[in-house]
């Protein structure tokens, strides 16, 4: 059993749009997988129905043997604990100290009362210091979030994924609103913290040379269909191809 497996995904929103077609794969711990394809190859959608945001039309999530697919609420809210998100803009609240947004990674584990009050523990607080500390940004703990860079607010949405301690780790193009230099630091520390804990990454990325340097395995979607699957070695022109052309593929 993997840890993540997706069978036969399928994903038509309510417009009509036919987003994911037929998506399957599956993935083990501690891989760290690019998610490439053009604007609107369904990666974003993809990445919301393995956490449950999204319920597909057909088709089956499946974390840790469970299938999240056919979870009601309650239930996936004790999964997605696990699954850390990273989106493009950073979510931060911006009012609040970076730590404070780095302790909002345990409101998962918490029942209503302790959350609504912002209450953590030592043991909270250790694991969101830890986290700050593990993408170089403890320095800033005490600072408003708004204070902060661009990469520097997307590594501490990294942090907040990892007071998580999350098994998953999922990022919708964290990179995608930096400068290149930027970008390259902070695919480099989300590939280091999930290599380290043995997490799964599943990041959706659309420099595809940001990618093969760090990560392992590629999987290419094309109009909501797998159209590569493999390692990063075998990005080969043809692959590229037929991940970035398939409208002329298919013509
Ligand atoms: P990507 O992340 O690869 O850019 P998305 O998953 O965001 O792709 O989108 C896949 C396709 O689904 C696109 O054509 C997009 O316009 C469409 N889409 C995304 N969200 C919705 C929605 N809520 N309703 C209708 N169509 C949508």
């Amino acid at each position: 059993m993997s840890l993540l497996e997706v069978h036969d995904l399928r994903l038509v929103y309510p417009n009509g749009h036919e987003a994911l077609r037929q998506v399957s794969f599956e993935a083990e711990a501690g891989e760290i997988i690019a998610l490439i394809g053009r604007s609107g190859a369904g990666k974003s959608t993809l990445l919301r129905c393995i956490n449950g945001l999204e319920r597909p039309t057909e088709g089956e999530v499946v974390v840790d043997g469970e299938a999240i697919t056919r979870m009601n609420e309650r239930q996936l809210r004790e999964v997605r604990r696990r699954i850390g998100f990273i989106w493009q803009e950073h979510n931060l609240v911006e009012r609040l100290p970076v730590l404070t947004n780095v302790l909002t990674g345990r409101l998962g584990y918490k029942s209503g009362l302790g959350g609504l009050l912002g209450y953590f523990d030592r043991d909270e607080r250790e694991v969101a210091v830890r986290s700050l500390e593990r993408v170089n940004l403890l320095h800033r703990a005490k600072q408003r979030a708004d204070r902060l860079s661009g990469g520097e607010k997307q590594r501490a949405s990294i942090a907040r994924a990892l007071t998580q301690q999350p098994r998953i780790i999922l990022a919708d193009e964290p990179v995608a609103s930096l400068d290149p230099e930027l970008a390259v630091q902070v695919m480099s520390d989300l590939a280091r913290v999930a290599r380290e804990d043995g997490a799964l990454a599943l990041i959706s990325i659309h420099q595809v040379e940001l990618a093969k340097a760090f990560v392992d395995r590629v999987i290419g979607l094309a109009q909501g269909v797998v159209v590569f699957d493999g390692p990063t070695g075998r990005l080969d022109q043809d692959v590229m191809d037929r991940v970035y052309r398939f409208d002329k593929a298919l013509a």
